[in-house]
């Protein structure tokens, strides 16, 4: 169920478009005020990871989450419209993910 105003909808939607999605962008100022550097969306590494430091060999995957579907989630909105076409996109995105984890598998405490 939709639970955002079509207002908010609209805005949400301008800000999950294309690649800089907003968390990525927040994550790569934070990260460049502390002075690393980073790559972004690098290509040739399993899962193409959104921000790579390679002098730390750490790899950042920004999952925001409409795209991703973090687990009851309140930001975790599914629009009303178009149902098929959305449950496909987030079967698809959820299916990258899985994989992606399987390169690179995360520690708990790490
Ligand atoms: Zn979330």
């Amino acid at each position: 169920m939709d639970i955002v105003s079509k207002e908010i909808r609209s805005r949400m939607m301008s800000g999950i478009k294309g690649k800089n999605t907003q968390p990525e962008i927040m994550v790569c100022k934070l990260l460049h005020a502390q002075g690393f550097r980073y790559r972004l969306h690098v290509k040739s590494l399993p899962g193409k990871p959104d921000i790579v430091l390679k002098k730390y060999k750490i790899c950042i995957f920004v999952h925001g989450c409409f795209w991703h579907r973090h687990c009851q989630c309140k930001y975790t909105t599914t629009p009303t419209t178009r149902a098929e076409f959305w449950s496909k996109k987030f079967g698809q995105t959820q299916a990258r993910d899985k994989k992606t984890l399987r390169y690179w598998p995360v520690k708990d405490g790490e």
